[in-house]
């Protein structure tokens, strides 16, 4: 199966994909992860995104697919997987559509976790105090939340008129809303059948 989950940052998009990874055998290509380890190992590309990550803004679409295009190539994708942080414009819509359409690795649903802005804000700010992540200062989330209904959420609206979308309530337990997304990926593949 392949998966596009799709949410605002601090929605617990990486955390359910890890949650699906184990559950359906899936690789997890999260583009935030393959960033800043980049960032972390100080290469060229990592070079370039840092001060982009941290001030909360979208790395360019040139880097960020390249890299993309690179970790599709290795060989657990064929399995299906699940990607996390991709697209998150338009342009990477188009640009994901095309690339998976060359691989013949086409798209079977986006995911998109719903969760209110200020338990977002609430989230963020105790995963900055664990982990000290720059870009989840309180400051910093309130931009990458306005790039994400400027930037990101017209991707979900394209996904729903092309009928990929299931839109999954993500406040609650984890492991609650991990039933939630099951559910509704046994539904879509159901509807499919
Ligand atoms: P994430 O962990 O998915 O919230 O990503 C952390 C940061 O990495 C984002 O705020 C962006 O700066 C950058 N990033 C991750 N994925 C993308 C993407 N698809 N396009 C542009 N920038 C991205």
């Amino acid at each position: 199966m392949r998966i596009v989950l799709l949410g605002a940052p601090g929605s617990g998009k990486g955390t359910q994909a890890v949650k699906l990874k184990i559950e359906l055998g899936l690789a997890h290509i999260s583009t935030g992860d393959l960033l800043r380890a980049a960032v972390k190992a100080g290469t060229p590309l990592g070079l370039k995104a840092k001060a982009v990550m941290d001030a909360g803004q979208l790395v360019s679409n040139d880097l960020v697919l390249s890299m993309l295009e690179e970790r599709l190539m290795q060989r657990d994708v064929a399995n299906g997987f699940i990607l996390d942080g991709y697209p998150r414009n338009l342009a990477q819509c188009e640009a994901l559509e095309e690339l998976l359409d060359r691989i013949r690795q086409p798209l079977d649903i986006a995911v998109k976790l719903n969760v209110p802005n200020e338990v977002i804000v609430a989230r963020c700010e105790i995963r900055y105090k664990a982990e000290g992540r720059a870009d989840d200062k309180p400051q910093t989330v309130r931009e990458r939340l306005r790039v994400y209904t400027e930037q990101t959420a017209p991707v979900a609206d394209h996904f729903a008129e092309l009928g990929h979308l299931v839109v999954v309530d993500g406040v609650g337990e984890l492991d609650e809303v991990f039933k939630r997304i099951l559910g509704a990926l046994r539904s879509s593949r159901a509807a499919v059948a």
